[in-house]
């Protein structure tokens, strides 16, 4: 490849040339390099999980009609992430003119500076290049977001030190969507900007103007802006004012993962569950899944908001305390191996109760108590995946004979695991987990927890703090879960289990 033009003398003569670039827009550069992309077969949104048949071709269409759009959707629904991946459809370098603050075309400079410059050195005028990852802003609305902030103000000490005319562009102040010219503009919370501010947003669009202070000054900016919103708040009304609305080309909704499989991806793809350290580290499938299905029983809990909806942070971060939890007892207990177990799922409520907002009636019942309910509730689902028409009775019936399983805090796989094969007919099960005799104790221990936990989960048995899993129906004057905080009491509650 030849050096990139250094001056505009040099790209008139280039590939760059004026008749191709001096009237191609952003909106027109995304289609070309869409359409192309497209026509190749790649990947149009790499690291996008669930979206194939919905939200992307719906987004393409958008970008194929040049239209600015908006995204409606609860919190934790990839939106950011779409949006910052709309870079990946922008020419890997596009010319400028070198120091200009809003990015000038060479050919078609809005700026007076520009074409000042441009007519005093003509072809000698420096050239520089923007990369893709510049071309992209993006600006959380907060009802405190100024016309300064946004579009620009006028620079009283620059307009007394030129001498000039208050309303003479060369005074501007610029922000952040004038920087963003020439590339793309994203706007988080939208129905959180000003009137104002919608407004002014709403005359760039239309008339490729706008008043700053009460000058009108001329801004025919190219830009591509893409918004997110709630859903509720987006259509609320009064909260966007209607001509910008009518602006906006396309609203799209996204949506949270229609099943576990897919919600699993993409808390694969983004927990970090890579961790150094000297001991092997694994988390079975079904822990896995039941990180995920604590997700969806929460998008589907009446005690939970849905109007906020449940993030897809929540299998995230939780995934990623379950491993630590894991590794926590590992270490303390000198294992080899560190394997999640349900046990680490309980252990990782802290990272879930900021992740939903609850209704009146969960709010009475408390997050924690919310969050326990929901993990029992996913280990139930999950426990039925595997064992839906699988007998169970004769471990059932070790319990109901006298048989209790209690365990210390810090007791190792192997410890675990000599107390676990006392229980008659659990193991035969593992088989179903793919857990063989031959594997890791800590695996083995794990895959036994899970059915022990998953028979809790369906009342086959009973477990408490004090005594461990014990038989359905043979409760000590004990109330109700021990795992839940006494009424009244701040007291934590121990867990015996993990
Ligand atoms: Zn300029």
């Amino acid at each position: 490849m030849s050096p990139l033009p250094k001056n505009l003398g040099e790209l008139r003569k280039s590939t760059w040339s004026e008749d191709c670039y001096a009237h191609r827009t952003v909106r027109q550069e995304l289609r070309e390099n869409l359409l192309r992309k497209m026509e190749k077969g790649e990947a149009l949104f790499p690291g996008v999980h669930g979206y194939d048949d919905t939200v992307v071709p719906q987004i393409t269409n958008a970008l194929l009609s040049r239209h600015h759009f908006i995204l409606l959707g609860l919190r934790g629904q990839a939106k950011s992430r779409i949006l910052r991946g709309l870079v990946g459809f922008l020419d890997a370098q596009v010319p400028v003119i070198a120091g200009c603050e809003i990015n000038d075309n060479p050919y078609t400079p809005l700026c007076r500076a520009c074409r000042e410059r441009i007519a005093a050195d003509g072809d000698a005028t420096p050239i520089a290049w923007l990369g893709r990852e510049q071309r992209y802003v993006e600006k959380l609305a907060t009802p405190d977001v100024t016309i300064a902030d946004m579009i620009g103000d006028i620079d009283p000490i620059k307009a007394a030190r030129g001498g000039r005319n208050i309303s003479d562009e060369l005074t501007i102040h610029y922000g952040l969507l004038p920087r963003a010219n020439r590339g793309i503009f994203a706007i988080n919370e939208l129905p959180d900007l000003a009137g104002k501010i919608q407004v002014g947003l709403f005359n760039i669009m239309q008339e490729g103007d706008i008043q700053i202070k009460g000058y009108p000054v001329r801004m025919a900016l190219d830009v591509l802006l893409v918004f997110t919103a709630n859903p509720e708040d987006y259509t609320a009304r009064g909260k966007i004012i209607t001509p910008l609305k009518d602006r906006i080309g396309s609203e799209i909704r996204t949506h949270y993962p229609a099943t576990v499989g897919e919600g699993m991806a993409i808390t694969k793809q983004e927990a970090w569950t890579a961790r150094e350290g000297k001991r092997r580290v694994e988390i079975p499938e079904y822990i896995r899944e039941i990180v995920e299905e604590v997700a969806f029983q929460a998008r589907e809990d009446k005690r939970v908001d849905r109007r906020s909806g449940v993030s897809q942070r929540l299998p995230i971060s939780t995934l990623e305390n379950v491993l630590s939890s894991a590794e926590q007892r590992a270490v303390r207990s000198k294992d080899s191996a560190v394997v999640a177990r349900v046990a680490d799922v309980y252990a990782a409520i802290p990272s879930m109760t900021g992740k939903f907002e609850l209704e009146y009636e969960g709010e009475m019942r408390g997050a924690d108590n919310i969050a326990r309910e929901l993990i029992r509730a996913a280990v139930g689902k999950t426990f039925t995946k595997y064992f839906a028409n699988v007998n169970f009775q004769p471990v059932v019936q070790w319990f109901e004979i006298g048989g209790e399983l209690k365990v210390e805090a810090n007791a190792s796989s192997a410890e675990l695991l000599a107390q676990l094969k006392k229980i008659q007919g659990l193991f035969e099960h593992l088989e179903t987990l793919g857990v063989k005799e031959k594997d890791d104790a800590a695996i083995q221990t794990s895959a036994a927890e899970f059915i022990l936990e998953g028979l809790w989960a369906h009342k086959r048995i009973s477990r408490s703090e004090e005594r461990g899993f014990f038989a359905e129906g043979r409760k000590t004057p004990e109330p109700r879960d021990p795992r839940e905080p006494a009424q009244g009491g701040g007291r934590m509650p121990r867990r015996q289990f993990n």
